[in-house]
């Protein structure tokens, strides 16, 4: 009897070692955000966003994607913060000077409203 060895993609084999919160894989979800987010690039998910909205730090990793990978694929990209309905376009690249703000804003304790920032891609 032998046994029958399955050869599997390296980057498939290394969805198996834990659980994601995502059912995309990594290389589909980044596709996804490259494709819907149409303002800026996206090169990694490990890439950071200021989300105006929320006043949040966000990586690729953790925006959600809406839709399946069947059919027309993933449709829509959403903030990982609960209650919030940003869109793509409220995403700022995290440059220096605008680290240091959200560092500032997330010091107080009652910010209600991020603060708008130039976009300085
Ligand atoms: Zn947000």
């Amino acid at each position: 009897m032998r046994l029958i060895v399955l050869s599997l993609p390296a980057t498939y084999t290394s969805c198996m070692d834990f659980s994601p919160p995502f059912p995309l894989p990594d290389a589909e979800k980044l596709h996804a955000l490259q494709r819907l987010d149409q303002f800026r690039e996206w090169r990694s998910l490990d890439e950071r966003r200021y989300c105006l909205v929320c006043g949040k730090i966000i990586t690729g990793r953790q925006i959600q994607v809406a839709g399946g990978t069947s059919g027309d694929g993933p449709s829509r990209l959403s903030c990982p913060t609960e209650g919030c309905n940003s869109i793509p376009m409220d995403w700022a690249l995290l440059t220096d000077e605008n680290l240091a703000v959200a560092k500032m804003v997330s010091c107080e304790d009652d910010v209600t409203s991020a603060p708008k920032m130039a976009d300085s891609a």
